[in-house]
């Protein structure tokens, strides 16, 4: 879950003004969250809580109605609508929010189905599903103890082709069938989790969205830096790392 948030911090100055400097400065004055660490923040508050999806996600949302970066459009409407019904999206927002689950929940059947719903409730479009159900199930594998290569393996039967990341190569592409092969590809390509992270930054692209996918995953293969988590940290307000504590609790026992 830091993961991710963590990757959104660091790719947030990015998103509309790339670089391909991989030696980048990972925090930086410009950095704030955005709607990948509220999104992420509201599915782990539903998953932790027993609450449900949708109406968690829209309050968190409605609670933070202008983060750096804003909302997407379609889900920008959604929020503010009266009714709040899914809209056949394939958006890479599933995906970049379901990294909690993967360590919430104990069996593989149950990591999938969790993640499929808390998709569907915009993203349900079968690409859409794919793309959280895929994530969620790395991340859980690799918190198992899985290697990265078992990892990866498993990844292929969701997307058989990764993309090598190159710096500055990759175009800006909010898709989830679009997003996911960059992922993997970086997470096969790097050696730790800041490689991981510089890497998702400085191929360009949907930056901060990038980082909280490839976030997720790498915090589930190789762990957190302690340095890189204090300073994240201190980019969160209080009602985030009450969620935070929250699921750091429960998972320690993990
Ligand atoms: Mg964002």
């Amino acid at each position: 879950m830091l993961g991710a948030i963590i990757g959104d911090i660091v790719g947030s100055r990015f998103e509309f003004n790339n670089t391909s400097d991989f030696d980048f400065e990972l925090f930086a004055p410009a950095c704030d969250f955005t709607d990948d660490t509220i999104c992420t923040v509201a599915v782990a508050d539903a998953a932790l809580n027993g609450k449900p999806y949708k109406e968690t996600m829209l309050e968190w949302c409605r609670k933070y109605p202008h983060p750096m970066g804003s909302y997407g459009g379609s889900f920008a409407r959604w929020i503010h609508s009266a009714n709040a019904e899914p809209y056949n999206s394939f958006g890479n927002g599933s995906a970049m929010r379901v990294g909690a689950i993967g360590w919430l929940f104990d069996t593989e059947e149950e990591v999938l189905s969790q993640a499929k719903l808390s998709a569907e409730i915009t993203h349900n479009h079968p690409e859409g599903i794919k793309g959280a159900q895929a994530v969620a199930l790395a991340v859980y594998l690799a918190r198992k103890g899985e290697t990265k290569e078992a990892v990866l393996e498993r990844m292929r039967d969701y997307y058989p082709t990764f993309t090598t990341p190159r710096l500055g190569a990759n175009p800006f592409n909010e898709t989830c069938q679009g997003t996911l092969p960059i992922c993997l590809g970086i997470i096969d390509k790097a050696n730790d989790f800041e490689e991981a992270l510089r890497y998702a930054i400085a191929v360009g692209g949907d930056s901060d969205t990038i980082g909280a996918i490839v976030g997720a995953i790498a915090e589930a293969i190789w762990g957190i830096p302690e340095a890189i988590k204090a300073e994240a940290l201190t980019y969160l307000p209080t009602d985030i790392m009450y969620i935070y504590d929250q699921f750091v609790e429960k998972t320690a026992k993990k």
